[in-house]
């Protein structure tokens, strides 16, 4: 049994924190939001009165936040987890950041004497709540051996990409191939219904063809072939838009810091930047090919 603080008990944090319950850790959480800790508690995960509360004595400081500025705020702020914390406690970041945001924090954990590891995750919050999400791990070899047994509590897969700030190197890589390959599955969905082509036979082709992709055949944005996906729920996230959106302007700052050409990515962040714009950050970053349907005929994104 492990002692860990798990800090952000939102959408994702909750889930994960819930497993590690589950898998029989001693978990403290805490969250702003007092609703979270509210469903928290429901979950069986006990509340701490701060961040600093929940790490002070903990073996393991996780977190689960929107951005890179809660992160460094949490770690490095008022009250905050790196000065409440023993020194060789081990920081787990599994919060979607920009890299610099990561690299600030691994180098202040490392200055106040801690352990620490990037590891951002794939799955939504279907794989939260299963414990099958992906992690994606950037950390020197004795934080990542550390942080293991933790995140297979978790997730069904853990890569080690590489020093710190690989992980979030290879989320934001990873993204980048989701948003494109969504607006290229939506828009060929949208022709294919200009060309008289029943959704059903389209999909039977693609799926069995080279046009096949997790897009379509996990989460195909028109309902029906795939029962689970958020077009069936009139795209009720999910994986919400304006997530999607966050994480490909993530990739367009590491792409033009790191002098690369992302061409597709960049429309990409376009056309998601549009669908955000026209309302539709609170659905499910499939619902993106509604807006391209409705974009027929009028100013092409
Ligand atoms: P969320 O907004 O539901 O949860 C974040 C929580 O962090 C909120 O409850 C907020 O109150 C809390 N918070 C912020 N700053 C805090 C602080 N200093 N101390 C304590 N609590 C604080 O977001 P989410 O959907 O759970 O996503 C969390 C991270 O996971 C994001 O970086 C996101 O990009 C990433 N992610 C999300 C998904 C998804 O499907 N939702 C999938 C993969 C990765």
């Amino acid at each position: 049994m492990t002692k860990i603080a798990f800090i952000g008990l939102g959408n994702m944090g909750l889930p994960m924190a819930a497993n590690l319950v589950r898998a029989g850790h001693d978990v403290s959480g805490f969250d702003f939001s007092a609703a979270a800790l509210q469903r928290a508690w429901e979950a069986g995960i006990a509340g701490a009165e701060s961040g600093a509360s929940a790490a002070k004595g903990a073996e393991v400081v996780l977190t689960m936040l929107p951005m890179g500025k809660h992160l460094i705020e949490a770690y490095t702020g008022d009250n905050g987890l790196l000065a409440a914390a023993n020194p060789k406690t081990l920081f787990i970041d599994c919060s979607t950041v920009d890299i610099e945001s990561a690299h600030v924090a691994h180098e202040a954990a490392a200055k106040a004497g801690m352990l620490s590891v990037d590891a951002p995750v794939s799955g939504g919050v279907g794989g939260a709540t299963a414990g099958t999400l992906t992690f994606m791990v950037g950390a020197l070899d004795d934080a990542f051996n550390a942080a293991k047994p933790v995140l297979a509590a978790m997730g069904k897969k853990i890569v080690h990409c590489g020093d710190a700030g690989a992980g979030q190197a290879a989320k934001i890589c990873n993204n980048m191939i989701l948003g494109v390959s969504m607006i290229a599955v939506s828009e060929a969905f949208v022709l294919g219904e200009k060309l008289g082509l029943s959704h059903r036979a389209l999909f039977d082709v693609a799926s069995n063809s080279s046009g096949q992709c997790w897009s379509l055949t996990s989460y195909c944005p028109v309902p029906g072939p795939v029962a689970t996906s958020p077009a069936n729920n009139s795209f009720k996230p999910g994986f919400a838009a304006a997530l999607m959106l966050k994480d490909l302007k993530l990739s367009q700052a590491a792409a033009e810091n790191a002098g690369a050409t992302t061409a597709l990515g960049l429309h990409a962040t376009r056309i998601f930047d549009a669908f955000v714009a026209a309302g539709g950050a609170d659905k499910d970053f499939s619902g993106v090919i509604e807006f391209l349907r409705a974009a027929h005929g009028g100013s092409r994104p």
